[in-house]
């Protein structure tokens, strides 16, 4: 029989991937925990949880078993008109969870849509209250998914030349720095008109595209503060960053001054289903609630709030507030910390950055994003049993919480040998 790799390449289309330079894909026939399998059963560490999705370990058996329960009850319906049990369970567990100021919940499908819908709803807040707002602002280096009003908020979309001409228009301010944040607090005010800008989106704290590019709460939390006493309304774009990654359960729990909207997706359904919810404030959601048609939000998609997926996302909050996982996350973030002592100084190391269980390190070598170093770099990865994709120069792990520790010390290990061999 042939197998899964040669079959793939007959009649299958892969996302960011240019077939002619990269033909193969690899095949994966199981996952269980932290670990995928491939289909000649050699294993793999996932190190970066599929996406930062499956954070509680693939195939849970208490997502498995929610899930199982659900499906036997109520599998899909309208949810314009409808509603039911695990959507209203779901608002119930997240509403409490969230920054205390989001009160509604608005689902879709997937990253994208959420920070699509996020950027929908400043623009049309505004307009529904009779204000021309049609600008966006957002960081250099985001990264806020691949549809056309979240590739336009991206800067990282360094393969967007064919779209660029249909995108909204967006103004870009660098990531705060120690060093930047006074002169970009003053461009800020002085040399952008902020009345004509309708939302700031940003991913708070660590840029996940960008090479978990970090920056600190204090010069984030002066920005908002600023651009809000200007009306603008604050997206966070939780989508890689929430449900504990960042050691809190969002990265904006770092901050007193609150999003007015967050997006979320990833590991809201625990790496199980496809789903994504973009809350708001109570204000934001006013700006909607009229006697006129026309002023409220006609946006959705044909699996808004599958009762699946709201099961899956019950079972991973569930598991994300336990003790056990907490005390899992507890734990990375003091590995990391050992691991970080041991190599900082190392010679091939330019810079090491973490927040909660996020971990990345700057090789001193000099590598494109996807050039030939970096694809051996993942080679040597894969050959020694763990799953990393190294963006450019960096190297980042973002493992499972339920990571054992001897199988975060062979991710350590890979990755001492990339610095005693390249
Ligand atoms: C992954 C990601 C997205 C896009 O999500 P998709 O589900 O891939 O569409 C948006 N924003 C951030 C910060 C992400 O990490």
């Amino acid at each position: 029989m042939k197998s899964l790799s040669e079959r793939d390449e007959k009649h299958l289309w892969h996302p960011l991937t240019q077939h002619k330079l990269h033909p193969k894909m690899l095949g994966i026939s199981k996952a269980k925990g932290a670990v995928l399998y491939d289909e000649n059963g050699k294993e793999y560490i996932d190190g970066i949880s599929s996406w930062y999705t499956a954070m509680y370990g693939h195939c849970n058996e208490a997502i498995i078993d929610r899930v199982y329960q659900q499906m036997q009850r109520l599998d899909q319906v309208v949810f314009s008109g409808f509603t039911h049990e695990p959507a209203v369970a779901l608002s119930e567990a997240l509403i409490p969870l969230l920054p205390a100021n989001q009160e509604k919940l608005f689902f879709s499908d997937n990253g994208s849509t959420s920070t699509e819908i996020g950027i929908k709803m400043a623009l049309q807040y505004h307009h529904n209250k009779g204000k021309k707002r049609s600008v966006l602002l957002a960081f250099e280096d985001g990264f806020h998914g691949d549809t056309f009003g979240a590739m336009s908020v991206s800067s990282l979309s360094v393969y967007n030349g064919p779209f660029e001409d249909y995108f909204i228009e967006v103004k870009r301010i660098p990531v705060p720095t120690d060093d930047n944040i006074g002169s970009l607090l003053h461009d800020l005010e002085n040399n952008i008109d902020l009345g004509f800008i309708a939302g700031f989106i940003y991913e708070p704290l660590v840029q996940g595209a960008a090479a978990m590019k970090m920056h600190r709460a204090e010069h984030l939390e002066k920005i908002l503060k600023l651009i809000k006493s200007h009306g603008v309304l604050a997206i966070a774009d939780e989508v890689m960053t929430g449900f504990g990654k960042t050691g809190k359960h969002f990265a904006s729990d770092y901050m007193e001054v609150k999003p007015d909207i967050i997006c979320m997706s990833k590991a809201l359904t625990a790496g199980m289903l496809p789903m994504a919810v973009t809350s708001c404030t109570q204000e934001v959601y006013d700006a909607f609630y009229s006697d006129d048609i026309a002023k409220g939000l006609f946006h959705g998609h044909t699996y808004t709030a599958n009762p699946l997926a709201c099961s899956a996302a019950l079972a991973g909050i569930e598991l994300l507030k336990s003790e056990a996982i907490q005390k899992n996350i507890s734990r990375i973030i003091q590995w990391h910390q050992e691991f970080d002592a041991e190599i900082k100084d190392h010679p091939k190391v330019a810079a090491t950055r973490q927040i909660g269980v996020i971990y990345a390190l700057d090789l001193n070598i000099a590598m494109e994003r996807y050039g030939n170093v970096r694809d051996k770099l993942f080679k040597h990865f894969m050959d020694s049993g763990v799953f990393l994709r190294p963006l450019g120069n960096t190297i980042y792990i973002l493992a499972p919480y339920i990571t054992t520790k001897e199988q975060m010390q062979k991710i350590y290990s890979s990755i001492k040998e990339v610095l005693a061999n390249f």
